[in-house]
């Protein structure tokens, strides 16, 4: 009898103890599992693993693929490997001549192999006198090549690895119709400066009348690109890789160390490309912000995209605008990328932002940025390496206190050798992000996406319900 008084009063003890409403400061379910395993890295890691993404807005195809399928399709596909400089080279009428095929020196030669894997990205890398890793990471796109054929291969491999860590939708940054097209046949043309009068003189040459063989060339390439994806991830059958659930869109990529007339020529493209074919949602140039090319044609880069943007018609933009730190460049340069990056360039998203407290009248442009809800793509790993701004040296706070959206992203995945997870980790370890932030700014990879708007919706109630299931564990 006392046995059962004792089992009576334990019973009522538990189920007081269990109906006790938490403490207002004691966090609990998934609030209280995030505190516990940020302090254990490996237990956060798997539980952002895990986590729901939305979308992943700032990624770089070229970027994004690792150094081992670069070379795993050098060695399919025939290609070549200058050993002394430590690139993929494509073959020749004869062959590979004086270089090596690719198939035959990777074979048995791993030290090879792990040399062009640390050149391919920042793997192993330590700055050294003269070589910062910014210049190690801006090499690297001189170093890897692929056949044409292999971008479906790239969207592939970028899919599911985002896939594999719940992300939900990618918004891929990549370059067509440049380097074999638009640039021999306009990089020799002088633009004026004038927007208006420089579209007419880029219209009236070969590169008017190829435009439209361009668009449709561009639009085939994506057709067999995806039908590839498709193939390589086995969607649709019963052995479908985690890449197949991930929504893909692209944006249109401009680089901006190339002469004035191949930029604005490839900027047209773009918005025509956008004009038939949804897959293409948005522009963003590219290339180092910091080079003397692209320093010195800022503003006419932004001139060339608003006068599209007025004469053709909207778009959507995204632009890198403000990846630079005082020291990289004159100071002057600091004062007024952003803002011309929204006010004149029509950016809707700002790529990095780093340096907004240098610019003029910053919380004049910080109100404006919240109030227009002009999102900032943090990309923390890339701004440690190629700025050297980690922890609270990067502005998050002054944009999170300041009430303008945001969201992390990768930028360069696979030379980076990280991915989108790495960095909410980051966001989490380095700038204390907690849980319902980071779950806010995972939404706003969804939110601030450019795809159509009825697509946007259905995949917010998707992470909607997996959002559910997840924090249903805890
Ligand atoms: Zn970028």
């Amino acid at each position: 009898m006392f046995k059962i008084k004792i089992i009576i009063v334990l019973g009522l003890a538990f189920l007081l103890a269990s109906c006790a409403p938490a403490k207002p400061d004691q966090k609990t379910g998934v609030e209280a599992r995030f505190e516990y395993v940020k302090e254990t890295d490996i237990l956060l890691r798997a539980f952002l693993q895990d986590m729901p993404k939305g979308g992943d807005l700032h990624n770089h195809l070229f970027g994004a693929v690792y150094a081992e399928d670069w070379l795993r399709w050098a060695e399919e596909d025939g290609m070549c490997i200058d050993a002394k400089a430590l690139a993929l080279r494509f073959p020749g009428h004869n062959g590979c001549d004086a270089l090596s095929t690719a198939k035959t020196v990777l074979l048995g030669d791993q030290v090879l192999r792990n040399q062009l894997i640390d050149k391919f990205s920042v793997r192993d890398f330590v700055p050294y006198s003269g070589w910062s890793a910014h210049d190690q990471f801006f090499q690297t796109f001189g170093a890897m090549a692929a056949m044409p054929s292999r971008f479906g291969d790239m969207v592939a491999q970028t899919a599911n690895l985002a896939g594999e860590q719940n992300v939900q939708y990618l918004e891929l940054l990549h370059t067509m119709e440049l380097f074999d097209t638009i640039l021999p046949m306009v990089g020799g043309i002088a633009l004026s400066g004038d927007a208006d009068a420089d579209y007419q003189t880029l219209m009236a040459s070969e590169f008017g009348q190829e435009l439209p063989n361009m668009v449709a060339r561009a639009k085939r390439d994506i057709d067999i690109a995806e039908a590839r994806k498709v193939d390589i991830l086995k969607c649709g059958t019963a052995q479908a890789m985690p890449g197949c659930d991930v929504t893909v869109r692209y944006l249109n990529q401009p680089v901006r160390t190339l002469p004035l007339s191949a930029v604005f020529a490839h900027t047209i493209f773009g918005w025509h490309l956008m004009e038939q074919d949804s897959r293409f949602v948005g522009t963003n140039l590219v290339a180092p912000e910091d080079d003397f090319i692209a320093l010195r044609d800022y503003d006419d880069h932004m001139e060339q995209i608003d006068y599209l943007y007025k004469s053709l018609g909207p778009r959507n933009v995204s632009l890198h605008a403000g990846e630079l730190w005082l020291g990289l460049v004159h100071p002057s340069e600091l004062r007024d990328h952003i803002q011309k990056a929204v006010k004149i360039g029509h950016a809707k998203r700002i790529g990095h932002g780093t340096d907004i407290i240098f610019e003029t009248n910053y919380k004049d442009l910080l109100k404006y940025m919240a109030e227009h809800e002009i999102m900032v793509e943090i990309n923390l790993t890339s701004s440690d390496a190629l700025l050297g701004i980690t922890g609270n040296e990067h502005p998050y706070l002054v944009y999170k206190n300041a009430g303008v959206p945001l969201s992390f992203s990768t930028d360069d995945e696979g030379v980076a050798r990280i991915d989108l997870t790495h960095e909410y980790m980051r966001a989490v370890k380095e700038l204390n992000v907690s849980y319902a932030e980071l779950k806010h700014y995972t939404y706003n990879g969804l939110r601030y996406a450019f795809i159509d708007a009825d697509k946007k919706a259905d995949m917010i109630k998707v992470l909607d319900v997996k959002f559910t299931a997840f924090e249903s564990q805890f």
